[in-house]
């Protein structure tokens, strides 16, 4: 069954999308914790970090690259955090790998 964030990309569900290129989406948090809160999202299904191949380095660089972009555009460079929640015991909800990008100003 596909993951929630791959409806999302494959535009089935609703979603608040802040930018898109390629192989990521970076969508709005529905439930923010922070003033901005959003999800670095490869549109590749990859359930946890323990999951990644080393086929997806590249993937998961570029996500380090969009987070700073976003960052930069957003003009939140010098106060952002990033995040990942690896499995269920760990907070980890929705099981496609995504980072979480937060911050209060
Ligand atoms: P995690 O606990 O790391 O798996 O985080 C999953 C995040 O996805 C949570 O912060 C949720 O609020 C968020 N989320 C779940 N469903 C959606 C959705 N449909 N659109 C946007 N964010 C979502």
């Amino acid at each position: 069954m596909s993951s929630i964030f791959t409806k999302i990309i494959n535009k089935e569900i609703p979603s608040d999308i802040v930018y898109e290129q390629e192989n990521i989406i970076v969508i709005k948090d529905i439930n923010p914790e922070a003033k901005t809160h959003l999800l670095i999202i490869p549109k590749k299904e990859i359930p946890t970090i323990n999951d990644i191949l080393d086929e997806d380095r590249e993937l998961i660089s570029e996500m380090f690259f969009v987070a700073k972009k976003i960052a930069k555009d957003l003009n939140i460079s010098e106060w952002y955090k990033l995040h990942f929640n690896v499995w269920e015991k760990w907070w980890q909800e929705v099981m496609h790998i995504h980072l979480h990008l937060l911050s209060n100003i």
